[in-house]
């Protein structure tokens, strides 16, 4: 089985274009590890996309502050204005569907999904001293993540943990051969708003058969992208870190 694995789309339909084309071929199923919406211009076309789509997907913070408005007040000043106008603009549907998805993690025959930690949905996982003692959490081999907006992971062998890294800047994508002893937190990194100072929208192909892991990155169109963000009337920073990846 080879499935698309991708998360914090964060409305960035420009981005997960990119993505979707970009990945034409390479997989049978998706899965979400969250955070579809806020941010971006297109939260319901986001929706849209990931429902057709038949994912698995877990919320994110994003996807339950579009009808929880509670949980914005603990929202930077430009999340919080993204997440009022999100929800103004999402339909009754749309936010029943985001209220309906399940807290991560959520665990498949060969995977599992989290939004931040398997320990805690909302909790990030940056460094690998975030990560020790997780490994027992897991209950499948490997469980992808989102949350920080930075691609990679850690891979886990008797000896210690390890930290693996996405592509370098230029390179289109590296591929990680999986242990099938060791055990595995992926983060596909994210499509629409990617943080770790590669703009490039990012996501990972998985193929379950082959034991293979393909992080991969693919140019879209920022400044559109932007524009659409600006002619929103949304905060302007949001439109300008898409083109620092930070
Ligand atoms: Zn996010």
């Amino acid at each position: 089985m080879r499935r698309l694995i991708v998360s914090d789309i964060h409305g960035n339909l420009e981005a997960l274009e990119a993505v979707a084309r970009d990945a034409r071929g390479l997989y049978d199923e998706v899965a979400c590890c969250g955070d579809i919406v806020d941010y971006g211009a297109s939260p319901r076309e986001a929706i849209a996309w990931i429902r057709a789509a038949g994912a698995m997907v877990v919320r994110g913070n994003h996807d339950r502050a579009a009808w929880e408005p509670g949980l914005r007040e603990s929202f930077t000043p430009a999340a919080r204005t993204a997440a009022e106008w999100c929800a103004q603009v999402l339909s009754a549907q749309d936010l029943e569907w985001l209220r309906g998805l399940p807290a991560g993690p959520i665990w498949g025959d060969e995977f599992g999904l989290a939004h931040g930690s398997p320990e805690d949905e909302d909790t990030y996982l940056e460094s690998t001293a975030d990560v020790r003692g997780i490994d027992l959490l897991l209950q499948r081999r490997l469980c992808f993540f989102g949350h920080t907006h930075v691609q990679g992971g850690w891979e886990w062998q008797p000896g210690g943990i390890r930290r693996i890294s996405g592509p370098s800047a230029g390179e289109p994508e590296r591929v990680v051969e999986l242990d099938p002893d060791a055990l595995y937190l992926i983060n596909p990194g994210s499509v629409g708003q990617p943080r770790d100072r590669d703009p490039r929208a990012a996501y990972a192909i998985w193929d379950s058969t082959q034991r293979l892991l393909a992080y991969r990155r693919v140019p879209y169109d920022i400044e559109f992208a932007q524009r659409r963000i600006v002619a929103a009337g949304l905060p302007r920073s949001l439109a300008q870190r898409l083109a620092v990846g930070r």
